[in-house]
């Protein structure tokens, strides 16, 4: 057994965020299923949203951050949490300047910042094209010097509450191949985001909204999750990103006329209106025969080799590798890709989780909720430095208020039991099928485009899937590295969220945001001006709702 004050689940930005924060307080660990420099935030390209000094004279302001996240979230957003957010960015920014993130700089030795969509101005700080790639080894090195203690490649497998208390967690610790259990006084959730729910993802493998799922199991409802973004550039076939900053620094889309046809779908903003429209443009473009072989053309060429190969080198690296293709002189194949999660864990603008006490949550897996319905780019990164801060203040003043409780009897092995179960049934079930036909029917039927049709026969599906998944089959039952099990346990937490996924999509009879319904067109302000929560229950996901918290801005007709 291994006993911390507080642990942080998760070594991306959030969790790092969060353990550097309350690090200087108490003792913390971070438990992390890869190495942390190896954490989806990593992949992170565009840049991270903040007002900034030099803001002002372009015309930029706190309220229009606030005003912009408000209208990107289509109105679903709590409108306290998104004030916080957009107010407490510039001094997170100051923080990882002096850090040491090697942001890109203007001539006069500024932040550099671009356009992205949905900000109406240039807001975004970057790090050429690999700002989380930058902000994570920044953070990583903080670590390292405040001598925080991580536990890289434990893959945790169960969070233990006991009377709406947090008691720890149970992880599997792949290289000396054992179970162990974790105590602690509270647990701050940073798991990330789960687009490999999905075929076509611009998300790392490791995304299988693992801390959903055990959060879900122990009793915590999910919010808001049937909206799902997707980004509109994704590369052909791969899902592989390409950063909103390739629009943001001028290039645009066309399709097989060679029309830019985002001047029929946002006239004003064009390529940079909101991620939820231009991925339906392409969508549409695509379903109605205006594509190219199931894509569209992202163009750079106009920008130049030498503007390509400064900000957007990643950008040009990633298309010769895995398409053949040189960027500056060909268009790029693009189609819309699973990309972020709105949805996730409930928790205040403290990180504190509302149903479990000693439980806190922050970054992409948490729902605070800042993006509502739709989440502008550049608020992702920001969120996990602003609310991982915060979570990580409130965390360790919780745990020096509170002692340790005890663990309830049997934790360990009751689920060495049920993996052992697993490991060693008779079944014939491939695992991997089951996760393939999961994956590729989310992109169908519960993509960008849903109907009360192809999510009623995805909610039959995901029943089936999971009846296979009790049959499934081992070839490898060691237990050192055993990359089997670990697939195993991420496909059972896929089944378990994506129902929810399914639920509130079902049951959303409006079309907001990213949650598009072909058969409610219309936003519906009146019924479903409100948060879905789903519990789980003894036949699937049960539903409740509650209030959006709206403090100065209405809802109004959203036009980009
Ligand atoms: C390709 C790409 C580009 C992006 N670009 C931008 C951008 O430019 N700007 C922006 O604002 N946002 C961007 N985003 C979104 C943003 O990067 C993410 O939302 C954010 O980095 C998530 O950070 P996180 O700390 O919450 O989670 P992650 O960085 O995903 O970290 C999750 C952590 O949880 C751990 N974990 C998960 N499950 C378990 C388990 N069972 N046991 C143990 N550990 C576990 C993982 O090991 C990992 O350390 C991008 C996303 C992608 C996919």
């Amino acid at each position: 057994m291994i006993i911390h004050d507080l642990l942080i689940l998760g070594g991306g930005l959030a969790g790092m965020r969060a353990a550097l924060e309350a690090g200087k307080n108490v003792d913390v660990a971070v438990i992390s299923k890869v190495h942390p420099l190896r954490s989806h935030s990593g992949a992170a390209q565009g840049g991270i949203a903040s007002v900034l000094d030099r803001s002002q004279e372009i015309g930029d302001s706190l309220e229009s951050h606030i005003k912009d996240t408000i209208k990107g979230s289509d109105y679903l957003g709590d409108q306290d949490a998104i004030e916080i957010l957009c107010n407490e960015a510039p001094g997170d920014i100051r923080i990882l300047d002096r850090m040491g993130a090697l942001f890109s700089r203007t001539g006069e030795g500024l932040i550099a910042q671009r356009d992205f969509g949905g900000h109406s101005y240039a807001r975004t700080c970057y790090a050429s094209d690999k700002t989380g790639h930058i902000l994570l080894q920044t953070l990583y090195e903080q670590m390292m010097k405040h001598n925080v203690k991580v536990y890289p490649e434990w893959h945790v497998v169960s969070l233990i509450t006991h009377e709406n208390t947090c008691r720890g967690l149970v992880a599997y610790d792949m290289a000396r191949g054992e179970l162990q259990v974790f105590r602690a006084k509270a647990i701050v959730f940073a798991t990330g985001g789960y687009g490999r729910a999905y075929g076509i993802t611009s998300n790392a493998h490791a995304n299988t909204g693992d801390g959903l799922a055990l959060a879900y199991r122990a009793g915590v409802p999910l919010q808001d999750m049937e909206f799902v973004q997707f980004h509109p550039t994704g590369l052909y076939r791969h899902g592989i990103l390409i950063t909103e900053g390739a629009r943001g620094e001028g290039g645009y889309l066309i399709n097989n006329d060679g029309e830019r046809f985002m001047e029929r779908y946002a006239p004003n903003t064009m390529e940079l209106a909101s991620r939820d429209i231009v991925s339906r443009a392409v969508q549409t473009e695509i379903d109605e025969g205006r594509g190219i072989d199931g894509y569209v053309h992202l163009d750079l060429r106009h920008l130049g080799k030498e503007l390509i190969m400064s900000r957007l080198s990643q950008i040009h690296d990633i298309v010769l590798s895995f398409s053949g293709i040189d960027c500056t002189r060909y268009p790029i194949p693009i189609q819309p890709t699973a990309h972020y999660s709105m949805g996730g864990i409930p928790a205040d603008a403290y990180g504190r989780v509302p149903d479990i006490d000693g439980l806190f949550a922050a970054g992409e897996c948490a729902c605070v909720s800042v993006h509502g319905a739709n989440r502008l780019g550049g608020n992702s990164l920001l969120e996990t430095i602003v609310f991982g801060r915060r979570a990580g203040i409130t965390a360790s003043e919780y745990v020096k208020k509170t002692t340790l409780r005890p663990m309830p009897p049997d934790t360990l092995p009751l689920v060495e039991h049920e993996i052992n179960l697993m490991m060693n049934g008779k079944g014939k079930e491939n695992a991997a099928d089951i996760r393939m036909q999961l994956q590729s029917n989310m992109i169908l039927k519960c993509g960008i485009f849903r109907d009360i049709d192809g999510l009623t026969h995805m909610q039959q599906l995901i029943i089936a899937l999971k009846e296979r998944f009790n049959n499934i089959g081992f070839r490898d039952r060691g237990m050192t590295f055993n990359t089997e099990l670990v697939e195993a346990l991420e496909l059972k937490n896929m089944l378990d969220f994506s129902e929810t996924i399914v639920a509130g999509a079902m049951a959303r009879e409006e079309s907001r945001g990213a949650h598009a319904r072909t058969d409610f067109l219309m936003r519906d302000d009146e019924h479903w001006m409100k948060h879905t929560l789903a519990y789980r229950g003894e036949q699937g996901p049960v539903l409740d709702y509650k209030p959006v918290t709206m403090t100065r801005y209405g809802p109004q007709r959203r036009m980009y």
